[in-house]
């Protein structure tokens, strides 16, 4: 799925409002953007992937992996950073 020409893109995406938040389970880190309140995206590394027991299991069970959003802990992390605003839908440019 990742064609070259896509890499510059992913760089400019990851550097837009993407939070890396460890999954308070399994400790995965995994990247995190709220592109709207109602759509978050998550970028799984494959290292998070093998520390995600919960995610490996479902992909063992024949998920495709950009259809997991990531264990049920993983998604109560995101949900409570989002509460705490550490996840914001809009890119925040502070330092
Ligand atoms: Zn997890």
């Amino acid at each position: 799925m990742s064609r070259p020409e896509t890499l510059a893109d992913q760089r400019l995406y990851l550097e837009d409002g993407l939070r890396q938040l460890a999954c308070h389970g399994c400790g995965a880190l995994v990247r995190v953007k709220k592109t709207s309140p109602q759509h978050t995206s998550i970028q799984w590394s494959t290292r998070a992937v093998r520390e995600c027991a919960e995610f490996a299991t479902r992909v063992a069970l024949g998920e495709t992996t950009a259809l997991v959003d990531g264990c049920t802990t993983l998604r109560e992390t995101i949900e409570r950073a989002v509460r705490e605003g550490r996840l914001e839908a809009k890119a925040a440019s502070s330092a």
